[in-house]
């Protein structure tokens, strides 16, 4: 089924575990001292909150949901290639009740 492949659940401790690698490729230099801070945490282990205090926000560990705007630790990535569309668990379950009304 082709659209399994494009609907995915989100990784959060995936994406926490790219945090560096993506901070240093947006903010090559280091000139707030954020990535020395992030590359001595235990980035598989770690909480994001804790990331998050590091970063000030919460843009670099979390879904950003498309519906609700707000950020979540949980949901649902949609790609098709071309575009990305974030939906929290929230979200979905309002979108499966409207489907099923
Ligand atoms: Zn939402």
């Amino acid at each position: 089924m082709r659209a399994l492949s494009r609907i995915q659940r989100f990784n959060q401790r995936a994406q926490i575990a790219g945090v560096l690698r993506s901070w240093q490729q947006q903010y090559p230099g280091d000139k707030d001292g954020v990535a020395k801070k992030l590359a001595a945490l235990n980035l598989k282990r770690c909480s994001p909150r804790t990331v998050e205090k590091i970063i000030g926000n919460k843009s670099w560990t979390c879904l950003f949901c498309s519906a609700c705007t707000e950020y979540h630790d949980d949901g649902i990535v949609f790609d098709d290639g071309d575009r990305t569309i974030l939906l929290c668990g929230e979200c979905l379950t309002i979108a499966s009740k409207l489907i099923e009304a």
